[in-house]
């Protein structure tokens, strides 16, 4: 049998990464190539490609997620100028990894370049240097203390 997608072993949590959020259907945790301060992706942890593979309501589950991740890097300080909500449903759409995921990348005013460098390095497939896991996990766990704190 073949191993399971990357992200399917995240969410198993058979697979390292630093995780912000989950609970019995969803997961959120850091982008190992983040594209901005505090990169999340949130992800089913049902095995979907694309994200019309799950019904509505479990589709308006993930981006209450997604929102939550929105509203606890605010709190920290991250993507207050802007951030990038950001679905790449399908291989022409950018989709890298088949396994529905939705991008949350807080934003600077003036990190333009060096994002636009990343993203280029991003839709080639290329990624470059992971972030160091100890920075993911500082990260993951401010999140995790915001997240805590409000309820949706
Ligand atoms: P896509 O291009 O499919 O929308 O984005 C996939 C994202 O997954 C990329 O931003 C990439 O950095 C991230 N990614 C790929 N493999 C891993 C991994 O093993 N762990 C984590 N945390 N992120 C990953
Ligand atoms: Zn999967």
């Amino acid at each position: 049998m073949s191993k399971p997608c990357i992200f399917c072993q995240i969410a198993a949590n058979e697979a390292p990464h630093a995780l912000v959020y989950e609970d019995a259907e969803c997961s959120a945790f850091m982008d190992i190539h983040p594209l901005g301060r505090g990169h999340v992706l949130v992800i089913p942890k049902q095995h979907a490609v694309q994200i019309t593979e799950l019904d509505g309501t479990f589709q308006d589950r993930l981006f209450q997620v997604a929102r939550r991740v929105l509203k606890a890097q605010r709190q920290l300080g991250w993507g207050l100028q802007g951030t990038h909500i950001l679905l790449n449903d399908g291989k022409a759409a950018n989709q890298t990894v088949p396994h529905a995921h939705i991008h949350v990348i807080p934003r600077e005013s003036r990190d333009s370049l060096k994002s636009m460098g990343r993203l280029l390095l991003h839709v080639t497939g290329l990624f470059g240097p992971r972030q160091k896991s100890a920075v993911l996990q500082q990260q993951a766990k401010a999140l995790r203390h915001e997240i805590d704190r409000f309820q949706e």
